[in-house]
């Protein structure tokens, strides 16, 4: 009976999900299939059609991946990786984003060397997709706080924005597959966030206030924790 109950809502899930995709990926579609037929016609417009016709694709295809990355079996090989220098690499793949918004990232360097086992390209996407969040959460510039601090067996990384906030009624929401808020949004970052996470053994805690910004709390276990000198720039002197 148990059994029965649990592959019904196993079933609802997966037809919510469906449908969900299935919308997400019409309305492009359809902006394709238009945009194409005025492609058909000779039009000095021709470029202005296939810039956005190459924009609706993109969508698609960034649909499409993450899920392809929700769906893929755990094959991907955990190792152990410095936490830092995965940040590290995060911040300076996005450095030129945020300068385009006026969005400063700033690291805090870290007195001990902190090794996590993790697929390392889960988790730095899960890093992107957070820091990107908090950059757009500034459309008039601001800063990104990136720290690392141990508590016991657990790592936490703490990504804090200075942007618009999230209000109570909305922060239920994060993580359900499609929730989002922004006009070019996908509302799937989080729900693949929550999902990497939760399969290292970790979680997330997102607080909020409106106006004032966001602070995203991701907890993973500690591998081993290396005590080492730092440099100037953050750089290891081991
Ligand atoms: P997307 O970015 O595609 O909308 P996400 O799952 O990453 O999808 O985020 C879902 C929603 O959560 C966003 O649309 C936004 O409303 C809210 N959100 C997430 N991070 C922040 C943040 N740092 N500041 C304000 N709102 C945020």
């Amino acid at each position: 009976m148990e059994e029965e109950s649990r592959k019904n809502e196993k079933l609802a899930l997966a037809g919510q999900l469906a449908a969900g995709i299935a919308h997400e990926i019409r309305n492009p579609l359809t902006a394709i299939k238009g945009f194409t037929k005025m492609l058909q016609e000779p039009s000095d417009k021709q470029s202005y059609y296939a810039e956005i016709v190459l924009s609706e694709l993109t969508s698609i295809e960034a649909i499409v991946e993450e899920f392809l990355l929700l769906a893929k079996p755990q094959h991907a090989e955990f190792k152990r990786h410095d936490i830092f220098l995965l940040l590290q690499d995060v911040v300076n793949l996005l450095r030129a984003q945020a300068l385009m918004q006026n969005v400063e990232l700033l690291l805090e360097p870290v007195k001990r060397r902190v090794d996590v086992l993790v697929v390392a390209t889960q988790i730095k996407q899960v890093f992107i997709n957070i820091v990107k969040n908090a950059i757009e959460a500034m459309p008039d510039a601001g800063r990104v706080h990136l720290f690392v601090d141990v508590d016991g067996e657990t790592v936490r990384i703490c990504i804090q924005d200075e942007g618009v906030g999230i209000d109570q009624e909305r922060i239920k929401h994060l993580g359900e597959p499609f929730y989002t808020t922004r006009e070019k949004g996908s509302g799937l970052g989080l729900m693949v966030s929550y999902k990497i996470v939760r399969d290292h053994g970790g979680d997330i805690d997102i607080t909020s206030s409106t106006h004032r910004g966001t602070a995203v709390k991701i907890r993973l276990p500690v591998a081993e924790i290396v005590e080492v000198r730092t440099g100037t720039n953050g750089a290891w002197e081991e």
